[in-house]
C-alpha cells in the first residue's frame, strides 16, 4: 500500500516480526515493567475521570499518578534532556506534547492527522487526532491489539527483514506486551487487515468483526466466516477514499454497488444462489522497492497469506465459487489456490489463473486498454458501470465465477485452504462459495 501515510506511518503500521529469543526477551523486563506501570497509571486515571484518557502522558505525572521519571524506557532516561530526533508531527513527543525520552503514547491530542493524506480526502476534512481514531479502534472487536504505549528504544531485539531498527515494543490497555515492526498492524493481519487499521474507520468501514453473526440460511453455501476479512461496501485494501491522483484521482473502488450494505443474505447471480456476508481476503507478493507505482502493486503486506483449516464435512459433486483481485497479473500465471483436504489424507490444489477464472475486481479506461490485448479473457458474472460524475473516472466493477468438478465426489471433504500465490501481486478474495451434492 502506499507506503502509506508516511503521516500515520510513523506510529502505526509493517512486517511480521519474528519473537525475540528468551535471552533477548530479559533485556526487555525493566522496560516491560516500566510501560505495565504506566498503564496501570492510566487506568487509574480513567477511574478517577469516567472513562476518559489522558490526553498526554504528562497529565499522569502532573497529577501525581506517576513520578517525573517515569513513563518512560529506562534506557532512555539518560537522554531525558536530548531532543528526540526522530520526533516529528506524528510524535506524541514534540512541542506541546510529551518531553522526549517518555513512551511514544497512542492516544495523545497532540497528534493531529490527515494533512499528509488530504489529497486522499474528500474536500475539506475535518482535522482529527490520533487520539479519537484510536478511541474508534478501542471500541471495535480485537482492540486488545490496539498499542497504547511504543517503545522505540529496543532495537537489538527482533530485526524486520527490511530494517533491523524497527523493533518496537508495544503495551495494549489489557497490559499486554508485544514486539511489533513500526506498523504494529502487520503483526495482526489475520483479523484485521493493515489497510483496515486507521483513517477507514473514520470514513464507513463498519468492522471488526466483519460479517454479520447469521450462518447461511441456503443449502449448499460454505460459511466464510471463520475467514472474513471485509464486508466489501467499503473499500477495504486501500486505507483512504480516495486512490491515484491527477486525471486518475478517483473513489477507491469497493464493492459497495455489490452488496449494497446487505450481508447475511442470499443473491441470485449466474445462474446459481449465494450466500453473500462479506469476503475472504489474501495477498501473495509485494514490493518495498522504492520508486515503484504504488497505485500499480501492493507495496505492503496488508492481508494475510493463507486462510487455513475451514470446516467443509461435505460430500458434493461439484464447488462454485465468485472472486476477483485486488490488483492485476499476468494472464494465466495462478493468483492463489483453493486446496481441499479429504478424509482420506487426498489433496487436491485448485489454482485461480489470472484472466481465466479471476481478474482485477475494478477496471478503469487505463485497465480497459490493457484488456484489449488479451485472448479470450474471463468474462465477469457480475458487473456495475461507475461514471466520472459519481467516482472521478469512468470504470467498472465486476466479479468473477468459477466452477470446479470434484474428482472424488464420493470421499467426504473435511477441510479447505485458501492461499494466495506467493509470486503473484494480485491478491485474490472471494465473496461466496456454493457446493451441489
Ligand atoms: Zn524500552
Amino acid at each position: 500500500m502506499m507506503r502509506r501515510l508516511h503521516l500515520l506511518a510513523g506510529v502505526m503500521g509493517i512486517l511480521l516480526l519474528p519473537y525475540p529469543s528468551a535471552g533477548e526477551e530479559s533485556d526487555t523486563l525493566p522496560c516491560d515493567r516500566e510501560m505495565r506501570k504506566t498503564i496501570e497509571a492510566m487506568q487509574a486515571f480513567r477511574r478517577q475521570n469516567q472513562g476518559r484518557y489522558p490526553d498526554s502522558l504528562s497529565d499522569l505525572t502532573r497529577h501525581g499518578y506517576l513520578q517525573w521519571r517515569d513513563a518512560a524506557c529506562p534506557l532512555n532516561r539518560q537522554g531525558d534532556a536530548q531532543a528526540d530526533e526522530r520526533a516529528n508531527f506524528i510524535s506524541s513527543r514534540r512541542l506541546g506534547g510529551d518531553r522526549s525520552g517518555r513512551y511514544e503514547y497512542e492516544l495523545s491530542d497532540q497528534v493531529v492527522l490527515n494533512d499528509g493524506s488530504r489529497m486522499f480526502l474528500p474536500a475539506d476534512p475535518p482535522p482529527f487526532t490520533r487520539a479519537q481514531l484510536k478511541g474508534e479502534l478501542l471500541r471495535r472487536a480485537f482492540s486488545e491489539q490496539v498499542p497504547l504505549l511504543r517503545c522505540d528504544q529496543h532495537r537489538s531485539g527482533p530485526s524486520p527483514a527490511s530494517n533491523p531498527d524497527d523493533g518496537r515494543r508495544n503495551a495494549t490497555a489489557y497490559g499486554t506486551i508485544y514486539w511489533s515492526g513500526l506498523y504494529w498492524e502487520q503483526v495482526w493481519i489475520a483479523d484485521v487487515p493493515g489497510t483496515s487499521r486507521d483513517l477507514n474507520v473514520f470514513y464507513g468501514l463498519e468492522g471488526p468483526p466483519f460479517y454479520v453473526d447469521r450462518a447461511p440460511a441456503l443449502d449448499g453455501a460454505i460459511d466464510f466466516r471463520p475467514w472474513n476479512s471485509a464486508f466489501g461496501d467499503v473499500a477495504w485494501w486501500w486505507e483512504l477514499p480516495f486512490f491515484d491522483e491527477g486525471s486518475n484521482r478517483q473513489r477507491t473502488p469497493d464493492l459497495g454497488p455489490f452488496f449494497h450494505h446487505q450481508q447475511g443474505m442470499t443473491r441470485d447471480l449466474g445462474g446459481t444462489s449465494w450466500w453473500l456476508n462479506g469476503l475472504v481476503q489474501v495477498q501473495g507478493e509485494f514490493s518495498e522497492a522504492p520508486g515503484l507505482n504504488r497505485y500499480h502493486q501492493p507495496t505492503s503486506q496488508d492481508h494475510p497469506p493463507s486462510r487455513l483449516d475451514l470446516p467443509i464435512k461435505r460430500h458434493f459433486h461439484a464447488a462454485s465459487w465468485l472472486q476477483g483481485t485486488l490488483w492485476t497479473g499476468s494472464p494465466g500465471e495462478p493468483v492463489g489456490f483453493l486446496i481441499w483436504h479429504y478424509e482420506d489424507g487426498t489433496i487436491e490444489r485448485v489454482p485461480i489463473l489470472y484472466g481465466v477464472h479471476s481478474a482485477r475486481f475494478w477496471c478503469d479506461e487505463e485497465q480497459s486498454r490493457d484488456e484489449q490485448l488479451v485472448r479470450n479473457l474471463v468474462s465477469p458474472v457480475w458487473s456495475e458501470h461507475q461514471t466520472r460524475e459519481q467516482v472521478g473516472v469512468e470504470r467498472q466493477l465486476r466479479l468473477y465465477q468459477q466452477r470446479w468438478t470434484n474428482p472424488h465426489p464420493d470421499v467426504q471433504v473435511t477441510s479447505l485452504d485458501f492461499v494466495a500465490a506467493t509470486n503473484s501481486p494480485a491478491a485474490p478474495f472471494l465473496v461466496a462459495m456454493q457446493v451441489t451434492p
